[in-house]
């Protein structure tokens, strides 16, 4: 596959993955808690390596993906993950791990994510701390981070410690999120995301309509379907409005750095991919494959 990659790369030196694990560490660990949780900071995010400095040149993307709930953050990234031989590395994924294990947070992270609300800062930064470490470990180089940050505290700290190339703000009108929030099915036994809901919004004053055809799943996922416990439209509208509140304040922290790419979703993957390819600067040899 030829992949043409003509985005800059910021001038500034930029830490290893393995250095952005320790950095995050060190540098949450020296900043106030204001956790409502009781929550004992891990040993490893006091730990006081120094850092691995890479030269740009030696290192891959690091980009951040932001966006309301179901805006479709992680479809777009995981596909620019498999693209550019990145990492994705999903907050909420991490998220729904943990409280999908019999650890010590699976209840009171079931709770929090079940009402739509955000986890502290603390629970955030060590659950990605203990997913750079692992991949260090493997070699990893890069990120293409989705759903981090989304307080201007997780951004603040990741600013400090490495340099983010580039921050990807996927927008869509409200009523499509929601349908498409509620529409969203995945295979519990893959990972697969799909999506039942047919969306055919019409324009009004001055507003363009946007029609997104149903993604469904292969025959052998459909047996296997689950819903998103927080993909309930209570619990979706406050997840919204949590965005509003804590996650925008996000955008405008990067657009003032010169950071932000705005991208407003035309369509469905199949129109959207293209145009996001295009509009990140990547070159493919056939565009058509790529928004199968
Ligand atoms: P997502 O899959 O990105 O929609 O995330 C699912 C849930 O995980 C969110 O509603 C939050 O409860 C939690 N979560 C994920 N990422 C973060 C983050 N960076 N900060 C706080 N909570 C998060």
């Amino acid at each position: 596959m030829a992949v043409l990659l003509r985005i800059p790369k910021t001038s500034t030196t930029s830490s290893s993955i393995k250095s952005l694990s320790s950095c995050i560490s060190r540098s949450f660990s020296s900043t106030a808690l204001n956790s409502e949780t009781d929550l004992k900071v891990p040993s490893f995010l006091s730990h006081n390596s120094l850092p691995l400095r890479q030269e740009p040149k030696d290192r891959n993307v690091q980009w951040v993906f932001l966006g309301c709930p179901g805006v479709g953050k992680g479809t777009y990234a995981s596909r620019l993950s498999n693209f550019l031989g990145v990492p994705h590395i999903a907050t909420g994924d991490l998220v729904r791990e943990e409280l999908n294990s019999s650890g010590p947070l699976a209840s009171q992270l079931k709770e929090i994510v079940n009402r739509g609300k955000l986890v502290s800062d603390e629970i955030i930064i060590s659950l990605l701390s203990k997913r750079l470490e692992a991949g260090e470990s493997k070699g990893e180089s890069g990120f293409i981070l989705d759903g981090f940050p989304r307080t201007i505290r997780q951004a603040e700290i990741l600013e400090g410690v490495t340099d983010v190339d580039l921050v990807v703000n996927l927008k869509l009108q409200e009523e499509a999120l929601l349908a498409k929030c509620l529409g969203r099915r995945i295979c519990s036994q893959c990972g697969g995301n799909y999506n039942v809901a047919c969306i055919d919004i019409k324009g009004e004053n001055g507003k363009p309509g946007i029609y997104m055809a149903p993604l469904p799943a292969p025959a052998q996922c459909v047996p296997n379907l689950i819903q998103r416990a927080d993909d309930t439209e209570e619990v979706v509208k406050e997840r919204l409005r949590i965005y509003n509140e804590m996650s925008q304040p996000v955008e405008e922290f990067y657009r003032s750095r010169g950071k932000l790419l705005e991208f407003d979703l035309p369509g469905g993957i199949p129109e959207s991919w293209p145009k996001l390819l295009e509009a990140l600067n990547l070159d493919h040899e056939d565009k058509c494959s790529a928004a199968a």
